[in-house]
């Protein structure tokens, strides 16, 4: 593996070395060690992926790669860190967070693209606060598997390589309500280019400490948005402009699959627009604008799966506020900001429209998509389901359109009288519509299919695995990692995953709503 170290090469460290908890000034990371394990186990490793790293089947076999990926061993000539960066959670400026439970490794450059190994859950930093460092088996699964499947599913995401036991007990209390348990602890380890997020450079204007917040800026910029040229003022603006298209971009493909990220604190936002932190995520069955899967947010609700853009441009406000200190000028911010509002609106229409196999223009288009929208949520229809079967209508309407996607209703019985007419009358209207497309039949079908994932990671199958997993049977993860690295595809021999939400999953821990626990 070509390694290389810029991260802590070109940014100032924090001179103690050891995990006291401490606030962290003036730096970037904290050289940290990670904790030795008892009886570390490889439970799966993405085999495709490592080979983009340049990691060889021999090697991921080896017991040095389990050593490594869980802690046990520090590779010759490389440091392990963990970052210092501070967030707004839930609307709130919460101060110093840092990578508590994340330790970087080292980076690998291969294929001329640059990667840092991360640890998450391989023991305690200066940041973890009142936590252990550790993470349980059940959340580890939850983010292993969704990084991948969001990967294939053409989302930016970070990535993850493996996912292992510890072979350690973690003492958790999963609903918050004083009972605590042991669960069985694991490690995964995340890739990502970079894992900076908007919580990086806050923490430095927060602490008016705006030297190493330009440090941090155009390190950024020189590695990872190199394009833009030398670091300048106009410079920094340009890359406010491109994180905020990249954030955009990332929430939108999130509406379009019915992923809701649950935890969209500024400390969980990339600076890179990827998908990071796979907490307490979860994705839409019933098409609902306002669903959240975070048990902490289930009262207010900020993080529900229609105010994810909004809260998008919240934080982007966040950022700007800390590049403001740099730039001085707030009116090229502003008015970055003003154009996402815009930007969101005509590409949130594209994309829908997208779903619905409409590429040519129309006055109504709006109208239809948001007319759609309301009988989803009124009826309580299966997301995933209704807009894969969607894609057999037929353009002649030889087909009848209810009939296509009644098996997407959860309660198919509520589906009469009025609510009926309007699903009828919003079919006719589609028909007519899909008369000004120039596409066939066939061809709109797969432009469709190649938006509307058949296989997503629903809420209860991740479960699936996890309680397997819990019971030391790990086939379930392999079945649903392989079934989910071609989400768009038919898969008739993994036709039993096409299917809602069984009913004995609408309330069950884990299924349906998930604290923060992890
Ligand atoms: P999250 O909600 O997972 O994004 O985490 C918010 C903050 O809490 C981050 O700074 C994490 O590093 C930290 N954190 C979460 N869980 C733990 C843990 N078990 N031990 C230490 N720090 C943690
Ligand atoms: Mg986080």
């Amino acid at each position: 593996m070509n390694l290389n170290n810029n991260f802590i090469s070109e940014l100032p460290a924090d001179p103690i070395v050891g995990n006291t908890r401490r606030q962290v000034k003036n730096a970037c990371f904290s050289y940290v060690t990670p904790k030795k394990t008892s009886k570390p186990k490889l439970i799966h490793v993405s085999e495709d992926f490592a080979k983009d790293l340049g990691i060889s089947k021999d090697d991921l076999q080896s017991k040095e790669f389990l050593n490594i990926m869980t802690g046990n061993q520090v590779l010759n000539n490389t440091t392990p860190y963990a970052m210092c960066y501070g967030g707004h959670q839930f609307g709130n400026w919460a101060g110093q967070l840092g990578d508590g439970r994340a330790i970087n490794l080292f980076d690998v450059e291969h294929d001329k693209k640059q990667w840092t190994i991360q640890l998450k859950g391989a023991g305690e930093t200066p940041y973890s606060r009142q936590g252990d460092g550790l993470a349980v088996l059940r959340s580890s699964v939850r983010e292993y598997l969704c990084s991948e499947a969001m990967h294939h599913l053409g989302v930016p995401t970070t990535r993850a390589l493996s996912l292992s036991l510890s072979g350690d007990d973690v003492m958790r209390d999963i609903l918050y309500d004083g009972n605590r348990a042991n669960e069985k602890g694991a490690i995964v380890s995340r890739v990502s280019p970079s894992f900076l997020r908007f919580g990086n450079y806050e923490i430095f204007a927060a602490r008016g400490d705006h030297k190493t917040l330009k440090t941090l800026v155009d390190y950024t910029i020189k590695h990872h948005f190199k394009h833009l040229g030398q670091p300048s003022k106009d410079t920094y603006i340009v890359f406010f402009k491109e994180v905020m298209e990249r954030t955009l971009d990332m929430i939108i493909h999130w509406q379009r699959i019915g992923f809701v990220h649950g935890v969209m604190n500024t400390d969980n936002m990339s600076i890179l627009g990827l998908t990071i932190d796979y907490g307490p995520y979860g994705w839409l069955e019933g098409f609902d604008f306002g669903w959240t899967p975070n048990t902490t947010d289930a009262q207010n609700k900020r993080y529900r799966y229609a105010n994810q853009p909004n809260i998008g441009l919240w934080n982007l406000y966040q950022l700007a506020n800390t590049l403001y200190s740099l730039i001085e000028d707030s009116e090229p911010l502003e008015e970055i900001l003003e154009n996402y509002k815009n930007r969101f609106e005509s590409k949130s229409l594209v994309m829908m429209k997208s779903k619905l196999g409409l590429f040519e223009i129309d006055k109504n288009d709006l109208k239809l998509v948001q007319d759609l929208e309301d009988i989803l949520q009124a009826t309580e229809t299966d997301m995933t389901i209704f807009f894969r079967n969607l894609s057999l209508f037929k353009k002649d309407n030889s087909v009848e359109g209810l009939r296509l996607i009644e098996y997407a209703f959860y309660k198919p019985s509520q589906v009469n009288g009025s609510v009926k007419t309007e699903w009828e009358t919003w079919f006719a209207n589609y028909h007519k519509r899909l008369q000004k497309e120039r596409l066939s039949d066939n061809n709109r079908k797969a432009k469709m299919n190649s938006v509307n994932p058949k296989y997503v990671l629903r809420n209860y199958m991740a479960q699936l695995a996890i309680d397997d997993a819990n019971n030391g049977n790990y086939d379930l993860i392999d079945e649903l990692f392989k079934l989910l690295k071609e989400p768009y595809s038919e898969q008739p021999e993994n036709e039993k995953w096409f299917v809602k939400r069984p009913e004995w999953a609408r309330h069950k821990v884990g299924c349906s709503m998930l604290s923060c626990s992890s």
